[in-house]
């Protein structure tokens, strides 16, 4: 039983469900997220996936990365032979916002370079030519690109998931869990309907904030604090030449495939919007990056979502809590890059304790 529907719990069931195990997804959202619900981080997400311009190199963060980013290619050459292609956008150009952050990505360039991956500097003229100039003259230094991050479109992925699971067999529930209670072996899984409860060998909680509450009365104590992110879609007046994403101070631009761009996402700790934000975004990004274009495009869509920020833990919560009990969350800002590796995780753990037995 996975419970959730998000990108991780519809990552991990499509992936456990090809692998020949009995899967069943239950989530409020269970056959496609609801478009007035904005609880739903995977449904707000950009889609970029930052994973060869991470900071580190070593360590869980790192190494989760490079296997999602792995994964993605192999899942989306894989769901486009069957039908299910995922829209794209390979490369990421990050753009420095000061000297200190040029040092640090042209540090970052050596690194990686060191490491064979395939990332470069592009010079201030070339960003010129693809109408990219960066005002302030301190930061006009260029910008370093990633040929193999990039940004794939989240609802497609989600639903490619969705669908090639039930071509599987993958079962959906669309309904709202309310309590898990332990069994001797395995798992009730109590919905809000209040039908009988649904036994299963394994639970993936893969519900995002809502994993805090459902864990509590189990005992175990998992604080996730909500980040909230707003989003706008802009009308573009002429195509837009840069060839990828551009990355600017924690800012994803994001050109749209048939004309106009999303520009997002601003974090603010809680669950309310301050709509006040989205106009400095605009401004900020339109001053700094000399698209006097973005401070006055016609906005076409303005969206939002909650990340799951885990407090006193590092992102994301992969923990096998007790027998049958997987927990998949607090994926904060990279759920969509790092779902691919979170299901690999889970899958990891049902199989190797099925060996053990
Ligand atoms: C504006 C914004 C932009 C972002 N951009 C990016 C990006 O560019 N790249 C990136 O990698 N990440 C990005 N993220 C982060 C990413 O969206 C999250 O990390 C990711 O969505 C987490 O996925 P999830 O499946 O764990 O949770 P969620 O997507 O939040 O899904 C939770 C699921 O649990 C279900 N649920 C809730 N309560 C219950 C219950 N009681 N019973 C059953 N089901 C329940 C919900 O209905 C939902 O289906 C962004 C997030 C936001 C908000």
């Amino acid at each position: 039983m996975v419970i959730g529907a998000g990108i991780v719990a519809l990552a991990t069931s499509w992936l456990l469900q090809g692998r020949g195990h009995r899967v069943r997804l239950i989530a409020p959202d269970a056959h496609g997220p609801d478009p007035q619900d904005c609880g739903n981080g995977s449904a707000a997400a950009l889609g970029v996936l930052m994973a060869q311009v991470f900071q580190r190199s070593r360590g869980r963060a790192w190494h989760l990365r490079q296997a999602s980013l792995s994964l993605w290619t192999q899942w989306r050459q894989q769901l486009s032979g069957r039908g299910w292609p995922i829209p794209f956008q390979a490369g990421l150009l990050l753009l420095p916002h000061d000297i200190g952050d040029t040092k640090r990505l042209r540090q970052l360039l050596e690194e990686r370079q060191a490491l064979g991956l395939p990332l470069s500097w592009w010079e201030p003229s070339r960003l010129q030519e693809l109408g990219l100039s960066l005002v302030e003259t301190e930061t006009n230094a260029g910008g370093l690109h990633s040929a193999q991050d990039g940004q794939l479109d989240p609802l497609a992925a989600m639903d490619a998931f969705r669908r090639d699971g039930l071509r599987q067999g993958l079962e959906l529930l669309s309904e709202r869990v309310v309590g898990l209670e332990r069994q001797p072996a395995g798992w009730r899984v109590q919905g809000c309907s209040g039908a009988q409860a649904i036994t299963a060998d394994w639970v993936v909680l893969a519900a995002g904030l809502a994993s805090e509450g459902l864990l509590a009365p189990l005992g175990h104590q998992r604080p996730l604090q909500p980040v909230l992110g707003q989003c706008l879609e802009l009308a573009t007046s002429a195509p837009i030449r840069w060839p990828c994403p551009v990355v600017w101070q924690g800012l994803n631009l994001v050109p749209r495939p048939g004309g106009g761009l999303w520009l997002g996402a601003t974090l603010e700790p809680g669950d309310q919007a301050d709509p006040e934000l989205l106009g400095p975004m605009r401004q900020l990004a339109g001053r700094v990056l000399g698209c006097d274009w973005l401070r006055d495009a016609a906005v076409i869509r303005r969206w939002q979502g909650l990340r799951a920020r885990p407090l006193g833990r590092p992102a994301p919560l992969l923990e096998h809590l007790e027998p049958g009990l997987l927990l998949l969350s607090g994926h904060y800002r990279n759920g969509v890059l790092l779902a691919p590796a979170s299901a690999q995780w889970a899958v990891e753990q049902i199989e190797g304790s099925l060996t053990c037995r």
